[in-house]
This record gives structure tokens, C-alpha cells and sequence, in this order.
């Protein structure tokens, strides 16, 4: 079986779920191959990368879905995957949508688990909010198949198959003429890792109460480097922007570590953080929901046991 990755950047930077990516590749395929869009390079030695595809037209520096999907579908056509990998980041879902419609193949979306049945290739993806978990058997010759991020191992550099050269090819891709044109990406005034790919989140809901006592959050958040996040209510209440919205219209979710302050814990709240890998949930009602998928349930006022715990952790990480 041959695989391809589509190796996702952003500001010059490989998005660390790429090697999670080349993983899940590695287990399916005997060869596994690289798409690349985009004016950076990276160094693919020694990740076991037979080959890669890089084009680097400088239109293609800011995400376009039609000129990108015409780059990986070149990629495609001359490297003859079975499957296409990538990430189910908000492009990765937007690209590989677009592509399996363009090829009439199946695709799976948000995969925490890929595994080979015989010839075929079967995945597990969270559905109805994550109150549920579907399995899907790709039938199509080609696939594409996006990842949840912070699921799977990174894939390390001094595993077995690094004796792969990761032949760089240029793809001369004839760009389509759009009028769709990205002009300017706006980015957060946080320096901390997005919510996707954050390892620790710390979250406020509706009870933070104005925008201001979310500095609780952030001061605690700033002793482990956690990423602070929020509620629906919390941001259309205006104590948040939208960007750190957790959830079924917000972001997907899955840290180490998530922190649960004055959330009560909504079927689409949790759609978005249910599958982080331990949760402590802070609040004064001792039968909210979202004690139910916690792990650690904390009854308390948050403006007390948020600054409690940052003091714990200060000793901690001093
Ligand atoms: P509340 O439900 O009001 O809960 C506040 C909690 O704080 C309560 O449990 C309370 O006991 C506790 N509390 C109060 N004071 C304190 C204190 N001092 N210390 C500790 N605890 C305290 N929501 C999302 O979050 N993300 C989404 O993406 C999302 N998408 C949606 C999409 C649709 C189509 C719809 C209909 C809704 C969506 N929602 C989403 C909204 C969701 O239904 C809930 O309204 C929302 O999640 C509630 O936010 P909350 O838990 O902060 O507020």
C-alpha cells in the first residue's frame, strides 16, 4: 500500500499533527509519500519519506482551496497513493473535502483511529456531538483520510525506516485562474500554542462573569503554558473572542489536560473536548454534567480554586 501526507504549515512552520500524520501512514502503507504547498521546506531525512512533492509558487504562500487542491491532486496523480493523510484542522477538513469530491472517493474526517482489514482500511471518528463513535470501511481504491490532531504519536525521527532519501520533486502545477483570492490571515494576539494543538487548556465559561476576570485564567494558565479557552456563553457574552471557543461551532479539542472553570458542560460544549485525555472540571454545582466525562471533579467556586491551584503549581514548576 502506498501512502501520501499532506504536510500542513503555517507561518513557515510544519504543524506538529503532520508527524502524527506520517505515524498513521507508516502503520498503514510500505511507502509513504509528501505533498507540500507552500514557499517553506523542511528537512523530511530520516522520517522514512520516500518521496516528496513540493510546490512552492509563491501564490500559494497563503491557503487558497482551489489552487491547493490542484497542487495535492497533481501530487496524486503522479505518486498514485491509495490513501491521502492529513489533519482535521479547519483547512485540512476544507482541502480534503474539496479533493474527495473532486475524485469521487470516500473520506473520513476527524479519525482517532485507523487500522488496516485486509485490503480495505477501517476508521473510528466521533459522531452526534461525540456521543458516539462510528466505524467506517473505506471501499474506494483511493482515500483520503483527515486525522483528529493530538491523537496519534508523532512520528520520531530515529525510528526504523530513515534509510529513505525524501527525493524532492517540484510539481509544476498550471495554477487555475480564481477570483478567490486569500488576501490577508489574521492571526491571535496569543503567543501560545493554538487550541488544536495545544497540550494544556484551561477554559472559562459563562460564570467568569466579564472579560477581565479571565486574567485568572491566563496567570494560572502562564506557570504550565496551557492555552486558555472558552465557552459558547462565555464568548457571546463578549468575555472571550471567538477564536477561543471550545466546542461543536468552535474548535475540536484534545489535550493532555483540560480544565473545565464554570462550564456546565453541554452536549456541544463537550462535542469539542470530550476526548481529551484527562479532564478536571471546576463548579459550584455538584451535578453539573460535566462532571460526567471529568475525571477529576473539583465543587468549588473557580475564583477560589483557580488561584488555589496556581499557587500549587508555582511550587510545582518552580
Ligand atoms: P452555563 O451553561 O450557564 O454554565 C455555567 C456554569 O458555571 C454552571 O454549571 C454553574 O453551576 C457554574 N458556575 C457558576 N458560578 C460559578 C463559580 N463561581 N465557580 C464555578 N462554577 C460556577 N457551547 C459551547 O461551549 N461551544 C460550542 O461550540 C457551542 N455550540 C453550540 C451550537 C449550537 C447549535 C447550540 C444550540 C448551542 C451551542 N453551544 C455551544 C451553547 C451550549 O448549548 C451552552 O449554552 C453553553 O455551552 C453554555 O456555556 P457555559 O457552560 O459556559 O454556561
Amino acid at each position: 500500500m502506498r501512502a501520501m501526507v499532506f504536510a500542513e504549515q503555517r507561518d513557515g512552520k510544519l504543524k506538529q499533527a503532520t508527524l502524527e500524520a506520517l505515524t498513521v501512514a507508516h502503520d498503514l502503507a510500505d511507502t509513504v509519500d509528501v505533498v507540500c504547498v507552500g514557499d517553506s521546506q523542511f528537512d523530511w531525512h530520516g522520517l522514512g519519506v520516500d518521496k516528496v512533492y513540493q510546490s512552492g509558487a509563491k501564490e500559494l504562500g497563503n491557503y487558497n482551496p482551489i489552487t491547493y487542491a490542484s497542487c495535492v491532486q497533481t501530487a496524486i496523480t503522479k505518486a498514485s497513493p491509495n490513501i491521502l493523510l492529513g489533519i482535521a484542522s479547519p483547512l485540512g477538513r476544507d482541502l480534503f473535502a474539496r479533493l474527495a469530491a473532486r475524485l469521487d472517493c470516500g473520506i473520513v474526517t476527524d479519525a482517532v483511529r485507523v487500522w488496516k482489514d485486509g485490503a480495505s482500511i477501517q476508521a473510528t471518528k466521533p459522531m452526534y456531538a461525540g456521543k458516539c463513535l462510528a466505524t467506517i470501511r473505506l471501499l474506494s481504491e483511493f482515500s483520503v483520510l483527515a486525522l483528529r490532531p493530538n491523537v496519534f504519536q508523532p512520528y520520531q525521527k530515529d525510528s526504523q525506516k530513515t534509510d529513505r532519501d525524501a527525493a524532492v520533486e517540484e510539481l509544476q502545477v498550471g495554477l487555475p485562474d480564481t477570483q478567490l483570492v486569500t488576501r490577508e490571515i489574521r492571526k491571535g494576539s496569543s503567543e501560545k500554542p493554538d487550541l488544536t494543538e495545544a497540550t494544556m487548556i484551561i477554559s472559562g465559561g459563562r460564570a467568569m462573569a466579564n472579560a477581565d476576570n479571565f486574567q485568572i485564567l491566563h496567570a494560572c494558565a502562564d506557570v504550565v503554558g496551557a492555552t486558555v479557552g472558552a465557552s459558547r456563553a462565555a464568548v457571546e457574552s463578549g468575555y472571550a473572542p471567538h477564536d477561543m471557543q471550545v466546542g461543536q461551532t468552535g474548535k475540536t479539542v484534545n489535550p493532555n489536560l483540560y480544565i473545565a472553570c464554570g462550564i456546565s458542560g453541554s452536549v456541544q460544549h463537550m462535542a469539542g473536548m470530550r476526548t481529551s485525555k484527562t479532564i478536571v472540571a471546576i463548579n459550584t454545582d455538584a451535578d453539573a454534567p460535566i462532571f460526567s466525562v471529568a475525571d477529576y471533579g473539583i465543587v468549588a467556586d473557580l475564583f477560589v480554586a483557580v488561584p488555589a491551584m496556581q499557587k500549587e503549581l508555582e511550587k510545582m514548576f518552580a
